[in-house]
């Protein structure tokens, strides 16, 4: 059944009786730049990092329940900041804000899933543990995070039959959390920098692909540009660089010069000296080539060509 569509709120089932934005608290987070958010998100999981290492370094065999207790908390702020600032429609945001219901984990998490892991997530996948019981890590987290009995069994079991052997585990999982601060960092530069929404979804999204994942994007169907000769010269503090191509529209190739005090040589900067059929330009370009170093130019770089 679709839930009945409340006046003071687009997000479905919602059921607050005055619009989100009457609340200050709401006003206040709103008032933030999504750059801030993004800072007070990853400046939080840092706390909870270092309050995690503090419990595995605690005298004996640490605070395991403490660790398992929190394991769902950076998990939440990462990917609910994901998809409040990257994913949801910005009307939604006065109810991501007021954490009125829903505003449930699971479901936040299955849109980022969709959008940022490209449906590659694992937290709701099922799994078999030893005993044939079915289980997912989504379940596992809500579990210890409601500090269950089963979270408790977990904790004296592991304690009891391996000492310290679990801290090696939990090592890993506070690097990946290390990670997702740093992608956080990113995120909030391109915000300040103020980069489109796209972009940073697009950078989100690159992130966090895996190099098997990336043999299977589809690149757009621009042929790149082919080049067939290049060279870098310079001459005191000038620089020269002279490169022949074809655009993939293009039946003759051309050839482009670019000449100043730069290094850097960009599409706005290359000086367009002619076109014609590759061999016509190789031509030229050696013979330009061999004039210009009698005059003083020093060949610091070549491509294509022969290397006589
Ligand atoms: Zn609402």
């Amino acid at each position: 059944m679709i839930p009945p569509i409340n006046a003071h709120c687009p997000v479905p089932g919602c059921k607050t009786k005055a619009p989100h934005t009457a609340d200050p608290q709401v006003q206040a987070l709103l008032s933030q730049s999504p750059a801030t958010i993004a800072d007070w998100t990853k400046r939080c999981m840092v706390e909870l990092i270092q309050s995690v290492i503090a419990d595995i370094n605690a005298p004996g065999v640490g605070r395991m329940f403490a660790y398992l207790t929190r394991w769902r908390d950076p998990e939440e702020l990462y990917h609910r900041v994901l998809y409040a600032l990257l994913i949801a429609p910005e009307s939604h945001l006065p109810h991501i804000f007021s954490g009125e219901l829903p505003n449930g984990f699971s479901a936040i998490w299955r849109k980022v899933n969709e959008v940022v892991y490209e449906g590659r997530g694992e937290l709701l996948k099922e799994r078999t543990d030893p005993s044939g019981r079915a289980f997912t890590a989504m379940g596992l987290l809500n579990q210890n995070a409601h500090n269950s009995y089963f979270t408790m069994l977990m904790t004296f079991g592991v304690v009891k039959d391996s000492g310290n052997e679990w801290k090696a585990h939990v090592q890993r999982h506070l690097e990946s959390w290390q990670r997702r601060v740093e992608y956080l960092n990113h995120i909030e530069g391109l915000f300040r920098a103020g980069r489109d929404k796209a972009v940073i979804l697009s950078a989100i999204t690159n992130m966090h692909r895996p190099i098997e994942a990336w043999k299977n994007v589809k690149q757009p169907a621009t042929p790149p540009v082919k080049l067939v000769r290049a060279a870098l010269l310079t001459k005191g503090a000038k620089c020269r660089y002279q490169v022949i191509d074809q655009p993939p529209d293009m039946k003759e190739f051309r050839f482009r010069l670019h000449i100043g005090e730069t290094r850097h040589w960009d599409e706005k900067n290359l000086v367009f000296v002619r076109t014609g059929s590759q061999q016509e330009l190789l031509e030229a370009f050696e013979a330009d080539l061999k004039a210009v170093k009698k005059e003083g130019w020093v060949e610091e770089g070549s491509w294509g060509g022969d290397a006589s």
